[in-house]
């Protein structure tokens, strides 16, 4: 017989979460995740699931009718747009600029696309000639982008040229708003944007879990004609239909703790307001990127091109980047990041992302950054 571990009753650190996400969540988010469970058929929850609907297509700006949290973080609402949307021998053209592209990438593949790149550097948005360019070499059927890269700090600006490009060529676009959604400028109908993801756990400030989505008629049209079965049962749109559609019948159980802190993260989306948050975002970010200048360090995207949920800082010459952020952990219980792929040791990642996006917060990364540069 196996004996239990040596172990206590749970008590993690208590940080300041300041890094690439998770960010910290709400106090009512945190109180709601207490409240007791209730079915996943219950009538009462299924209120709750069209009140999410209703937040989350005001949060999108769409009137999406598909508009959804999956079930599983970022990752699962993006495998659930490429696994989708993408059908065997498709052509599927995607960034190189960053981290997420390269996980596009493999995620189109995986479902049987073609993948074709159009290229710029990390630490720079697309150029829309570009995207024009890779469009007429390539004729792809599906493009995705990611609106707000958290490798790089970097926002892609020009979305509407992107999509009307894409459209031109009747294809459907997908972009990945994790990092932006309910803290940088996002319109997703305005726009035309068919499809974009999103998770909890950076701008919305609730725990990962409960993933936004939210696809358009035309993208369904595609979606639902499909020849080929989706490659995943668990996320297969036409199969999730019967649970969030008219019928409200099971597919699987509901993560419901996640879905009631989902509902109360949007609904203090929806108290401040989309713009004022958005302001809120720009401004907490702002103080951020002005004292960190001050220190002497720089910001490694351009000004044009800055997401100020993910500030991207460049190490100065001589600082060992690992025993900085050891050092800020330790002295501060403060979580920032290091860099990512091209940019590994080259930068700091710095969120200021929902609730973590206040001034007291932001007043600690200075101090804790200069005090760990001195
Ligand atoms: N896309 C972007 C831009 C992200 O920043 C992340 C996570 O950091 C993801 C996708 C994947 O989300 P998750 O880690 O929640 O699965």
């Amino acid at each position: 017989m196996l004996q239990p571990p040596d172990t206590e009753p749970l008590d993690p650190p208590e940080r300041t979460l300041m890094g690439p996400g998770p960010s910290e969540v709400h106090p009512r988010v945190l109180r709601i995740m207490s409240a007791p469970l209730i079915g996943h058929l219950d009538a009462s929850f299924i209120e709750i699931m069209n009140e999410v609907q209703e937040l989350l297509r005001y949060t999108f700006q769409t009137e999406n009718r598909w508009t959804i949290p999956v079930s599983g973080t970022g990752s699962a609402s993006m495998e659930t747009a490429f696994a989708n949307v993408v059908e065997p021998g498709d052509t599927v053209l995607v960034p190189t600029n960053g981290y997420f592209g390269g996980r596009m990438a493999s995620m189109a593949q995986r479902a049987g696309g073609e993948v074709v790149h159009v290229d710029a550097p990390w630490g720079e948005p697309l150029d829309p000639d570009d995207v024009a360019a890779a469009f007429d070499r390539h004729d792809p059927e599906v493009f995705g982008f990611v609106h707000a890269e958290t490798s790089t700090g970097v926002v892609q600006p020009q979305v509407p040229e992107l999509t009307s490009i894409a459209h031109e060529h009747d294809a459907y676009v997908i972009a990945d708003t994790v990092t932006s959604l309910g803290g940088v400028e996002l319109r997703v109908d305005e726009w035309d944007v068919d499809v974009a993801y999103s998770g909890g756990q950076k701008c919305l400030s609730c725990p990962p879990g409960a993933s936004p989505l939210t696809v358009n008629d035309r993208t369904m049209e595609k979606v639902l004609g499909r020849d080929t079965d989706v490659r995943s049962w668990y996320l297969d749109l036409s199969l999730l239909e019967g649970y969030w559609g008219e019928d409200r019948s099971y597919h699987h159980t509901a993560p419901i703790t996640n879905v009631y802190a989902l509902r109360e993260a949007l609904q203090l989306v929806a108290e401040e307001g989309l713009e004022a948050r958005w302001g809120r975002h720009r401004e907490m970010a702002t103080r951020l990127k002005e004292g960190v200048e001050e220190l002497g360090l720089e910001l490694n995207p351009d000004d044009e091109f800055w997401l100020p949920s993910l500030n991207a800082v460049r190490i100065p010459d001589g600082i060992d980047d690992t025993r900085l952020l050891a050092e800020v952990q330790e002295q501060y219980n403060l979580e920032i990041a290091s860099g990512l792929g091209d940019l590994e040791g080259e930068i700091l990642r710095i969120g200021c992302m929902g609730y973590s996006a206040r001034p007291q917060n932001v007043r600690l990364v200075l101090s804790a950054l200069e005090d760990a540069l001195a």
